[in-house]
């Protein structure tokens, strides 16, 4: 195997596929790394939300095939749920994707344009000096080398290039979980059900995938077991969830809350050729937590700065965060909702809270 690239990309989720797709066609020589052996699963609701990554999945890797149409046609929208108050339904058609089978999908496109995905491979850390990127990979047991004239970290939440880059960056920390049980229970089916079960926990999710439903959310950190537990019991009081019903399997993951670092500029996801996109980068859309888009946008952006910046001798870091920045501004606006849903809760006006939690997802699914 070659040691020497012109773009290293780390992490083969849809950022990270997206920016090795970019920069092959281009003909420059991609090297795309995995941790984990593909075809890899990832904690995620699998939702592709809003139309714009709807329409740049379908320009940028084709129309899904066959073993995914069943899941982009099921989910016709939203609804949201609080005790007492008539549930809030937004009628957007959305795909619910196993990620499995999404990433592979997207990953095997970057190869058919020229990347080289190589699996079972993780990075150790990453650096640039002269100039020149330094990336280290551990794989069975031994160290390798590689070196390239840039990186694009979309390594996920727990990004090693991140914290390469920005040692003394500690971002609040979260746990993503899923639970996945053969059940239905008394929710609408062919709805992404947000539960906000009021000021007692966080608002978990309730959706159906074939056979199967899916209880998903996220939860302070040393708070996991008691959370998913609060989640099932409000379940098996309100929506007749059987009491005993056990998951087939249950998975979870890190994510990371950086809005307030990103939006004060105290923490920039770039240095150098040295580019970081997606959850590496914190870029989850508020409210929603949506980061399918927003990894798919940066992994576009990283690539059309390095391609730029070979092209022009700009800085690629300039040229990326700019696009950083444009899409921050975009996120502003939902802070204000952020904020009407939070006054509404502390107020007790659960009525207002209901439509405001509705109308946020609503805002917050056009920003992409
Ligand atoms: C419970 C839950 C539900 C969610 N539901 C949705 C949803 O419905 N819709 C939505 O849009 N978003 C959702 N999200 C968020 C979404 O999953 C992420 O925002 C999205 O996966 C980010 O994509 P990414 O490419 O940045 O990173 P990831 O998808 O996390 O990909 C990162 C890749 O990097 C690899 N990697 C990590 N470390 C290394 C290393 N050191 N070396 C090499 N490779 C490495 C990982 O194995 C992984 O394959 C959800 C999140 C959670 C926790």
């Amino acid at each position: 195997m070659s040691s020497r690239w012109e773009v290293i990309v780390i992490g083969g989720g849809p950022g990270g596929a997206l920016a090795a797709k970019k920069c092959a066609e281009k003909g420059l020589s991609t090297l795309l790394l995995e941790k984990k052996k593909m075809p890899r699963d990832k904690c995620c609701s699998g939702m592709v939300m809003g139309t714009w990554i709807q329409d740049i999945i379908k320009k940028e890797f084709g129309e899904y095939p066959d073993d995914m149409k069943n899941d982009t046609e099921n989910l016709n929208g939203y609804a949201v749920h609080v005790p007492g108050e008539p549930v809030q339904d937004l009628n957007i058609h959305t795909p619910a994707i196993w990620r499995k089978i999404l990433d592979t999908w997207m990953c095997k496109k970057a190869e058919e344009q020229g990347a080289e995905l190589r699996d079972s491979m993780r990075v150790t850390s990453v650096k640039e000096i002269d100039g020149k990127c330094i990336v280290i990979v551990k794989k069975d047991g031994e160290q390798i080398e590689l070196e390239s004239e840039f990186v694009i970290g979309t390594d996920g939440a727990n990004s090693v290039v991140r914290r390469s880059l920005f040692p003394d960056f500690k971002p609040k920390r979260l746990i993503g979980y899923r639970e996945c049980y053969e059940t239905r229970i008394n929710m609408p089916e062919n709805r992404f059900n947000i539960i906000s079960p009021l000021n007692r926990f966080p608002i978990f999710f309730i959706h159906y995938k074939k056979n199967y439903m899916l209880l998903e959310g996220m939860a302070l950190e040393g708070m996991l077991n008691e959370t998913i537990e609060n989640a099932r019991q409000y379940l098996i009081q309100n929506h007749e969830m059987k009491s005993d019903i056990k998951p087939l399997w249950r998975d979870g993951c890190a994510t990371h809350v950086m809005y307030k670092e990103l939006s004060t500029k105290v923490f920039r996801p770039a240095k150098g050729n040295i580019l970081i996109g997606g959850d590496a980068a914190g870029m989850n859309i508020p409210v929603t937590g949506e980061g399918l888009g927003a990894s798919i946008k940066n992994g576009y952006d990283a690539a059309i700065a390095v391609i730029e910046s070979k092209k022009s001798g700009k800085p690629a870091e300039e040229i990326y965060l700019n696009a950083i920045d444009e899409l921050l501004e975009k996120y502003h606006d939902i802070f204000t909702y952020g904020l009407r849903v939070g006054n509404a809760l502390k107020k007790k006006d659960y009525k207002e809270y209901s439509k405001s939690l509705a109308e946020s997802w609503e805002y917050a699914l056009t920003i992409l």
